[in-house]
């Protein structure tokens, strides 16, 4: 059991004024994973104090430094890698060895990326007669949510520390432990006090006193989309800066001329990726009208063969959900998408058998589904997929571009020019062709409600810098 007693602010581990704890649950049989403190008003202004006051000269520290910090911290989080690949693999449900090539690497990759994008940033330009300085925002809030904990926070706090900015994290009340981690092992790579501190609370307590806070600059936030345009609003009446980075219910279009075994076993494996609950996961595959009964055998054995149970065990495919909120929201939307007709191809809100405790929810897939419907519109956040029909391209495009989400997709076809032509016409913000690898240095976010602002890269980098003009005279 992990428990975890004190808060990081100003450099040093706090006790919190009040007793109140969260308890972090272990999603594959329902343990008790651990418990982390609730940060109060004392010290949501005590963190955000300690980063105002650390702002100034860790603005004016040169690059080089802060890069160098960055590379060190993201060492001392590869030395822990397969500690924090197991905590995430019990709070989340991620099979474990998904969780050490994803949840525990990833993160490393990226702080190691920001770093280098740092050493290489024209900080200062001149345009015409004016001098254009990129400086800091200030406090930046980071508020993350539970389904790729690590990567989510250190999308955030690494390009912010790049920058210049100083933080106050609030992770996800169901996957905060491995943010513990982060704060050792930025604490480890000698960041000054202040310029990272770490808040764990409830969202509509602490993290909602932080998004108020008059001596906040920004907030970048990763999580629901009625959440985040509640933060919004919210830091509006202080101008704050927002970045929010939401849902999606993102397209796999396979064009006619595809290779549909490998389209359609991609968008499976990256829709079931973390049993669905992944921001950017291809949930709604459209096909030829004409070959959806030759896309359903295809898909069939494909998820039938998706072992459910313990993240632990080695022949796991698929886990549980986070928690047994998420588990009953999610099989709630399938027994409603049954109960109006749509029709299932496998799968079911039927508890799977053998598995009594755990938030284990059946890998589900929909057919024939009308594109209005509401399992084709919202965010699951399970392991649903909605096969849709399309009967030309104008449609597919249309029925890929019809939800209020814009966050990814994916097109398929023998042609890569065709495939490309057809990705331009999809309003959303990553999308990748014939499975094209993830990119850790191309800019991530949406369009539409999965929000604004980019993270990664050179984009991410520049969510945290403001422009400072000064003209000078002749
Ligand atoms: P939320 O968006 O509510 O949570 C994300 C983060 O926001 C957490 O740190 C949470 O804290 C915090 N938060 C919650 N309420 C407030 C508030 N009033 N003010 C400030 N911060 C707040 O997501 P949920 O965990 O409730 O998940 C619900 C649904 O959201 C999922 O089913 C999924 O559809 C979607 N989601 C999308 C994600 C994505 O990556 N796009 C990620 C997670 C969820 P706390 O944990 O303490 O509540």
């Amino acid at each position: 059991m992990r428990k975890m007693e004190q808060l990081f602010i100003g450099g040093k581990w706090v006790k919190p004024s009040s007793g109140d704890v969260i308890e972090v649950i272990d999603a594959g049989d329902e343990s008790l994973l651990g418990t982390v403190p609730v940060a109060k008003k004392a010290e949501v202004d005590k963190a955000v104090r300690a980063a105002r006051q650390a702002l100034g000269k860790w603005a004016d520290t040169p690059v080089a430094v802060r890069a160098e910090l960055l590379e060190k911290a993201a060492n001392n989080l590869k030395a822990r890698g397969s500690e924090i690949a197991e905590v995430i693999s019990r709070e989340v449900g991620m099979p474990l060895k998904m969780s050490q090539r994803i949840q525990a690497a990833l993160p490393v990759i990226v702080m190691d990326s920001c770093a280098k994008v740092l050493r290489e940033f024209p900080f200062e330009v001149q345009i015409a007669n004016s001098r254009v300085f990129r400086v800091p925002k200030g406090v930046v809030v980071a508020i993350t949510p539970w389904n790729y904990p690590l990567h989510q926070l250190v999308g955030k706090v690494a390009p912010a520390l790049a920058a210049g900015c100083t933080v106050v994290a609030k992770p996800a009340s169901e996957a905060p432990l491995s943010a513990f981690m982060l704060a050792e092992a930025l604490e480890a790579a000698w960041f000054p006090p202040g310029v990272f501190n770490l808040l764990s609370g409830n969202g509509p307590e602490t993290a909602n006193l932080l998004v108020q806070h008059d001596d906040v600059d920004m907030i970048s936030f990763t999580g629901s989309t009625s959440t985040g345009t509640k933060i919004a609003a919210t830091a509006a009446a202080t101008a704050k800066r927002v970045t929010l980075e939401l849902g999606g219910k993102s397209p796999s279009l396979v064009l006619d001329d595809a290779d549909f075994p490998k389209a359609l076993r991609t968008t499976v494996n990256n829709c079931f990726l973390n049993s669905g609950q992944t921001c950017n996961a291809l949930t709604r595959l459209l096909v030829p009208r004409n070959r959806l009964t030759e896309v359903e055998e295809l898909v069939l054995p494909l998820v039938a063969g998706m072992t459910l149970g313990d993240p632990g065990d080695p022949n796991t495919k698929l886990g549980p959900l986070v928690s047994a909120r998420q588990r009953d929201r999610v099989r709630q939307y399938i027994k409603e998408a049954i109960q109006a007709g749509t029709r299932l191809l496998i799968g079911g809100d039927a508890p799977p058998e053998g598995l009594s405790r755990g938030f284990y929810v059946r890998p589900t897939v929909f057919t024939d589904v009308d594109p209005g419907a509401v399992i084709a519109q919202e965010e699951v956040f399970g392991p649903v997929l909605c096969i849709i029909g399309y009967r030309d391209l104008e449609e597919a495009v249309a029925i890929a571009n019809g939800t209020p989400y814009g966050l990814a997709a994916a097109v398929w076809s023998a042609d890569t020019d065709r495939a490309l032509q057809v990705a331009r016409r999809i309003r959303a913000g990553q999308i990748d062709i014939n499975g094209a690898p993830f990119n850790a240095l191309a800019p991530f976010g949406g369009f539409k409600h999965s929000g604004y602002g980019r993270e990664l890269g050179v984009f991410g980098l520049e969510e945290f810098l403001e422009p400072l003009s000064i003209q000078l005279s002749a």
